[in-house]
């Protein structure tokens, strides 16, 4: 069964500061996306890797994943002015006898092969599911004109969203087919949308998101720890 993952990493950083492309920032010793691609290499599902990145690092990332020996990335596609734009480009060069797609973000590092191997063998079943760890602050909806409260989320009901998110491939080609205007900010949202339920399977803290220079911080201790 062939499972191919889509890596957007055509993020411009912006909520990172600083000039340098956050795909290629130095997190222990190798750039950012590297720890991700690390780990795909080493995944016994995973067949091949599509790279989405920013069409002014192709040449550069094509030297690094040569040089690192990575025999999995098939790909690499010039990302878009969005992450839907930069899936939708990736998507177009999955194999057609493909059966299951995994969405991984570049800036989570510290994905292990363990959660890859569980989200695929669930996925089988329940054709669609992500990673996610229970909420553990109050959440609030607030007006963005008052910055005042209009409600408090009832937090036992909450799970904050993490990738890998993994779905079978016709079902997650349909939900991008069938959009419409709607511009999410994850791939299950789509596949929610369709009226497809998506599984939440239990992650880890650990596979956090590298966002901020403090993420980066985190990032670097939690690997040093492992
Ligand atoms: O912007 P956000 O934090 O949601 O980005 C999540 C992932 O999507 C990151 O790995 C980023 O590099 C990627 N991305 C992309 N193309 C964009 C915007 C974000 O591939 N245009």
């Amino acid at each position: 069964m062939k499972v191919e993952v889509i890596v957007p990493a055509a993020g411009s950083g912006i909520r990172f500061g600083g000039d340098i492309a956050k795909t290629l920032i130095n997190l222990a010793g190798k750039p950012l996306v590297l720890h991700c691609l690390d780990v795909f290499e080493k995944s016994p599902s995973v067949s091949s890797v599509i790279l989405a990145a920013d069409a002014r690092h192709l040449k550069q990332l094509e030297t690094m994943i040569r040089d690192h020996r990575l025999k999995k990335v098939k790909a690499i596609v010039a990302g878009g002015k969005t992450r839907r734009e930069s899936i939708e480009n990736a998507l177009k060069v999955l194999d057609a006898n493909t059966k299951i797609v995994m969405v991984h973000d570049a800036a989570r590092p510290l994905i292990t092969v363990d959660l890859l191997e569980a989200a695929i063998a669930d996925c089988v079943t329940s054709g669609a599911n992500v990673i996610a760890v229970p909420v553990v602050s109050t959440i609030k909806e607030v007006d963005p004109q008052t910055r005042v409260i209009r409600k408090t989320l009832e937090r036992s009901l909450l799970w904050e969203i993490q990738t890998p998110q993994t779905f079978k491939k016709e079902i997650l080609l349909e939900a991008y087919v069938k959009r419409g205007s709607f511009e999410p900010t994850d791939d299950a949202s789509l596949v929610e949308k369709l009226g497809h339920p998506v599984k939440i399977m239990e992650g880890s803290r650990r596979n956090i998101k590298v966002t901020t220079p403090e993420d980066l911080i985190l990032a670097e201790a939690l690997l040093k720890q492992k």
